[in-house]
């Protein structure tokens, strides 16, 4: 018998699956010829609640990014979303976010802040944005670097332009520079991402819906977390002892 991770941590949920950007290097402006996208409903969070409380208990529960593929600050709740989840995890685990700037105002960074966040990261996609959200990181928080103090209140990264991956494949980019090769931390961790819509997918490289598992309203305890067709084209690599996926048709779920 191979011994497949249970379900055992959320990492990403998905508060949004849209985007005010459409970058060339991202699926997200192809998602939703794939899948149905949108904002997380009060439903699909409350039920996702349920299972971090569960993760949180069981001691399995690492950090959480209320991100998936899409923009964050596009969600109307979304503070409102960081302060329930910060009810259910512990200061120890880190509560995160990411956005690309586009939103972010002095308000919504000391509300998020003041929610319970831990640390946002800016991904730069569009510079005068980037400029001007830096600017206002800076001032909330005092911390004038992105990672000079820890624990770290902001963060910024450009690997998006300047070191993109091909997300699984899905993304027709050879890249100049080959990605370091690490062992997937989502199947040798049996965490998953929360998609806006509910689905629980294996991963944050699964923008189209290919490695679903279940739903929120499944038992999540009780679900293999198996390799899928698109870790065969990623950058990250099945664990060792793991098998990989058939490219049959099963493979897709
Ligand atoms: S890379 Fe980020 S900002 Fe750009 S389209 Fe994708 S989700 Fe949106
Ligand atoms: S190896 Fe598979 S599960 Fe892991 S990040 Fe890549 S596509 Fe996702």
């Amino acid at each position: 018998m191979t011994a497949y991770r249970k379900v055992q941590a959320i990492k990403n949920l998905e508060v949004a699956s849209v985007c005010n950007l459409a970058c060339p290097y991202c699926p997200a402006r192809l998602q939703g010829e794939h899948r149905d996208t949108g904002l997380m409903s009060e439903k699909t969070f409350e039920q996702s609640l349920h299972w971090l409380a569960r993760f949180v208990k069981a001691g399995t529960q690492q950090e959480l990014n209320l991100f998936g593929v899409g923009e964050p600050l596009l969600h109307p709740k979304i503070v409102e979303m960081a302060a329930r989840t910060r009810l259910v995890m512990p200061r120890y685990l880190t509560l995160r976010m990411n956005t690309n700037g586009l939103l972010v105002t002095e308000e919504i960074v000391r509300d998020l802040y003041a929610a319970g966040i831990d640390t946002i990261d800016i991904t730069d996609h569009e510079s005068e944005a980037t400029m001007k959200a830096i600017r206002i990181f800076r001032k909330v928080t005092g911390q004038y670097e992105p990672r000079r103090h820890q624990p770290t209140r902001w963060g910024y990264s450009r690997d998006g332009i300047i070191n993109p991956n091909n997300w699984g494949g899905l993304i027709d980019w050879v890249p100049e520079v080959d990605h370091p090769r690490y062992v997937c931390p989502w199947i040798a961790n049996g965490q998953v991402m929360v998609m806006s819509t509910g689905d629980v997918t294996r991963c944050c490289q699964d923008a189209f819906g290919r490695g679903i598992l279940g739903t929120v309203h499944d038992d999540l305890e009780q679900l293999d977390h198996t390799p899928y067709i698109q870790c065969l084209t990623c950058h990250e690599e099945i664990p060792p002892g793991i098998p990989k996926p058939n490219t049959g048709k099963a493979a897709i779920r």
